[in-house]
């Protein structure tokens, strides 16, 4: 049967301070005991001394005679407290006898005593035994008494009363300890469960969609608190994810709006016979459909390198080399822009995939010759630290305004929508240069101010 965190503690906390208790309680009960019987039989020891000395003190030496009315009382005193004595003079003559004198009190007292002892000590197995003491004054034998009383030792009734209080006294505090133990122990597991609960409400209200929520509370706990954070750090990720997607839909589909409905709109001319089907207007629908082509064409590069389908092919590559060829690649636009790229720094080999790095420099280098005015310089240096490699490129170009570099590495986002859609960028580029620098445990730094240029600084781990 699965039982629920609050009583499962409950129960646990209350059973440990029962153990406790239970435990506390025997030692102590052990431990005064021995105590107290060591008390009494030493008690027994006095008594028996003070019996003997009252009696000497009855003996009279300027007569020689015995104050016998005095013996009396002594006995019946000693027989109420348990004791029944019997005294003889030096002649053998019985003074005075317990026994003798009322056997049935004597017979009562024996019995109560003998019930008390068995019923408080059931191991002890005692029993009435006498022993003989001589009297004696000046240090003249003047006598004997006979004691006799239930060994090895007996409790009167005071002394049960006394046991049984601290028994009680004991038993009550047991019971009290045991109560609070269930308050305090569910007050507590409800304290340590009750954020657990919240967490499972969370975790299920995420699963059926709803990202928002956040679990507020702190539990004090470490790791109930640990807990919280994971919660919400996946209700944060899903949300993130969740926009993402719906973000990643509506652009895509903004995206290639504009050059179907162009598309559409001259088709549908030309079909009407509205327009003639002109090279230039052809030209036109052809470079619509390139966008679209590229755009599917980025989209699928970016989701390869997102979803991490795309396994790194690592091998040494050189910086220079491929940076070399990257400007071989745009020679004719970089001709016809009149742009002149610089080359500078060391020769410097990495451990990468030759392909990807190629996408990040033809993605920059694209970048830096779209947004540069003609006559302008590109300048990129390969850099070496001590554990990292990397290169810089940098142009004269447009730059970027400051509010938007924090968001230039998103999917679709581009500084100056008006301006990029005769660039013909689509606001992917830098979002694949990011998703492969991180793939290979790199980062990429950028740096522009407008109309002076930009920097894209990358740095790979060695
Ligand atoms: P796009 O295809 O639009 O160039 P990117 O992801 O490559 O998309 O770049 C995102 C945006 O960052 C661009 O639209 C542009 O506004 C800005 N940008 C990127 N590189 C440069 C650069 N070298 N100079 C100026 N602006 C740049």
């Amino acid at each position: 049967m699965k039982r629920s965190i609050k009583s499962k503690l409950t129960f646990v906390i209350s059973l440990i301070v029962l153990l406790a208790v239970v435990t506390i309680i025997l030692l102590t009960n052990y431990f005064i005991n021995k105590r107290f019987t060591q008390y009494i039989t030493r008690q027994q020891e006095l008594k028996i001394q003070s019996i003997n000395s009252s009696i000497s003190g009855q003996y009279n030496t300027n007569n020689q005679e015995w104050n016998v009315e005095y013996i009396q009382t002594i006995g019946m005193q000693s027989l109420y407290e348990g004791y029944i004595i019997k005294v003889y003079d030096n002649h053998n003559n019985v003074l005075w006898d317990a026994q003798a004198h009322d056997m049935s009190l004597c017979n009562r007292i024996m019995e109560d005593i003998s019930e008390r002892m068995e019923i408080t000590y059931p191991q002890l197995e005692g029993e009435f035994q006498a022993s003989t003491y001589p009297l004696k004054n000046s240090g003249k034998d003047i006598g004997r008494v006979e004691i006799s009383y239930f060994g090895p030792f007996f409790l009167n009734e005071n002394d049960t009363k006394f046991l049984d209080s601290l028994n009680t006294i004991l038993i009550s505090v047991g019971i009290i300890a045991i109560a609070s133990a269930i308050v305090v122990g569910s007050i507590l597991a409800k304290r340590l469960s009750r954020p657990i609960l919240e967490t499972i409400g969370a975790a299920k209200q995420i699963a059926d969609g709803n990202y928002e929520i956040r679990l507020k509370g702190r539990a004090n706990t470490e790791e109930l608190d640990m807990l919280i954070g994971s919660i919400n750090h996946l209700a944060y990720s899903l949300q993130s994810m969740d926009k993402l997607r719906k973000q990643l839909t509506e652009d895509v589909a903004h995206e290639l709006r504009t050059p179907i409905t162009v598309l559409q709109s001259h088709m549908e001319a030309m079909i009407a016979g509205i327009w003639e089907p002109s090279t230039e207007r052809l030209q036109s629908c052809y470079e619509e459909i390139t966008r679209i082509g590229t755009l599917v064409n980025d989209l699928e590069n970016l989701s390869r390198v997102e979803n991490g389908v795309l396994q790194l092919d690592k091998s040494e590559i050189c910086f220079n080399d491929l940076l070399n060829k990257a400007v071989q690649t745009f020679e004719k636009e970089l001709q016809s822009k009149n742009i002149k790229v610089v080359i500078t720094g060391p020769s410097v080999k990495i451990n990468a995939d030759q392909d990807r790095i190629t996408q990040v420099i033809v993605n920059l280098l694209s970048n830096a010759m779209k947004y540069s005015e003609p006559n302008k310089t590109i300048t990129m240096e390969v850099f070496e630290e001590d554990m990292h490699a990397g290169f810089a490129i940098r142009d004269q170009g447009i730059g970027i305004p400051e509010e938007d570099l924090p968001y230039i590495f998103e999917r679709f986002y581009r500084a100056d929508k008006s301006r990029n859609r005769l660039t013909g960028g689509s606001g992917i580029g830098l979002a694949i240069v990011k998703s492969i620098v991180n793939a290979h445990g790199g980062s990429i730094k950028v740096e522009s101010k407008v109309n002076e240029g930009s920097c894209f600084t990358i740095r790979f781990p060695k």
